[in-house]
């Protein structure tokens, strides 16, 4: 199953509710570059091996073009490709000024010892630089799955190498460490803004949950998840916390249930030490699969695409889909599912990665981090507010909690919250205006943007 074929499936399907030209329509849809990368590096044992790896750039109509580096033994150009289109339509209905890009690297990071490993990433990015593939104007990599901190980190270093250390080298990547002009927020970002619009679907549109007859309050939920990587790990944490219950969570190792509600914070220790989260509860199989078919409220796929297929949608008992992974669900799956299941789509759901992002690339070319300016300023001032309240109304009033100016986690979570409901109610806007369901709105939404932007600038001739 091509998966690069699967999203444009949607797109074509979206292309419906789109007034404008079909032509330019079809252009949008394409890739615009492709690099394949093949190069040796030299194991510890002292052998050969061969690596290979990709970098697509699907859109140019905002540069850079933006996008993760997903490591994995299973990765693939098409699914290169199609990573980078989801980014561009991502970007586009998160008003995220880049293009969609993606990158992979074809190994199974688990068999290479980190001496090993960061060869491999400094190789593949020495190749992207010599190939125009990199730089904070250029394309701007980012974590994906079996990437994160540390791969960052030396993508980082080997562009900042180099290019000779040029001014705005901190924004050549994302996903960096704090103390590498990362951002804070950035490691959870995804599972928490995943997280605002479960809390802002139950809290503030009953209304949408009311057409799927979903008449719960939060706080009543069951969940299940599979995938309990960077996604599906902080999305279940930042549930647990709010005593939401979970009860299913898979990874590659296999599934766990707890109808009672399974302890994030004891599972995190238990896999981390086990090496997969298969036997924390008695009640436990071997399948990562079975974290799909339970009688739950939530459904949230937090691992691989196509998961939810035409084999096993007849399985598929939950009354809403939240679509953390990339791809979850394949178009035939998704357009037969659509009328009895609220499916909230993953250019949506699982933006909040690349919505920090943008942040902590901002941060990066502006050298200063957010609130440093003014954090004390704002303290200042709501003493002196307090002060004069004090005086007029003769009473004391106790501020100590009051008083903080921002710090740079706050403005980040503030900023994350904003573009996830603004994103959110724009697409359910496009969907009561179309008379269409939130993925296909979400596409039309994206085609809109990206199609103004092209006509604005012209066809280079
Ligand atoms: P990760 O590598 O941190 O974790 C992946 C998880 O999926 C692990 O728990 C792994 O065991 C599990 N898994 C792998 N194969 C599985 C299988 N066959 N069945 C069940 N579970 C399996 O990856 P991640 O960063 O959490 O990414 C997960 C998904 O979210 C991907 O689709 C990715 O593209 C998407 N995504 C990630 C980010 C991000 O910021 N990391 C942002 C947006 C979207």
């Amino acid at each position: 199953m091509s998966f690069f074929k699967e999203v444009n499936s949607f797109i074509d399907y979206a292309t419906n509710y789109v007034k404008t030209d079909k032509k330019l329509l079809d252009l949008i849809k394409q890739y615009k570059s492709v690099l394949s990368i093949t190069f040796p590096i030299k194991r510890d044992n002292g052998e050969i091996e061969t690596i290979y790896g990709w970098r697509a750039q699907h859109s140019f109509h905002k540069l850079p073009t933006k996008g993760g580096i997903r490591i994995s033994e299973d990765v693939n150009l098409d699914e290169v490709m199609a990573l980078s289109a989801l980014m561009s339509y991502k970007c586009a209905i998160m008003d995220i000024p880049f293009g969609g890009a993606k990158g992979g690297i074809k190994i199974n990071p688990k068999k290479y010892s980190l001496n090993e490993l960061e060869k491999i990433i400094r190789r593949y990015t020495f190749e992207l630089y010599r190939k125009n593939f990199i730089g904070p104007a250029i394309d701007v990599p980012g974590p994906d799955m079996g990437s994160g901190e540390r791969e960052m980190a030396w993508i980082l270093d080997t562009y900042a190498t180099l290019s000779n250390r040029e001014v705005d080298y901190l924004a050549c990547v994302t996903g960096k460490p704090i103390e590498q002009g990362g951002i804070r927020g950035r490691k959870y970002a995804t599972g928490l803004g995943a997280f605002y619009v479960i809390e802002y679907l139950f809290n503030e549109r009953k209304d949408i949950l009311k057409k799927f007859n979903v008449e719960k309050d939060i706080e009543d939920i069951t969940v299940s998840i599979q995938g309990f990587g960077n996604v599906g790990y902080y999305l279940a944490k930042f549930l647990f916390d709010k005593k939401i219950k979970i009860v299913a969570i898979s990874d590659i190792t296999g599934t766990v249930f707890d109808e009672n509600g399974i302890d994030v914070d004891k599972l995190y220790e238990y896999s981390k030490e086990k090496g997969g989260v298969l036997g924390f509860t008695k009640n436990s199989s071997p399948n990562p699969n079975d974290s799909l078919f339970l009688e739950v409220d939530v459904l949230i796929p937090a691992a691989l695409e196509n998961v939810i297929n035409e084999d096993n949608i007849e399985k598929i008992k939950a009354k809403i889909i939240a679509e953390a992974a990339n791809g979850p669900t394949t178009f035939k799956a998704h357009y037969k599912l659509v009328n009895e299941k609220l499916i909230i789509p993953d250019i949506l759901f699982n933006s909040g990665g690349v919505t920090v992002s943008y942040f902590e690339y901002l941060k990066n070319l502006s050298h200063v981090r957010f609130g440093r300016l003014e954090k004390r300023l704002r303290e200042q001032n709501n003493i002196n507010l307090i002060k004069e309240i004090e005086k007029i109304t003769g009473k004391k009033i106790e501020y100590k909690n009051i008083l903080n100016g921002f710090s740079e986690e706050d403005i980040v979570r503030s900023g994350l919250y904003e573009s996830m409901v603004s994103g959110f109610n724009n697409i359910i806007q496009k969907a009561e205006e179309k008379n269409i369901d939130l993925k296909t709105a979400a596409f039309v939404l994206a085609l809109e943007k990206i199609s103004v932007s092209y006509s604005q600038l012209g066809i280079f001739p």
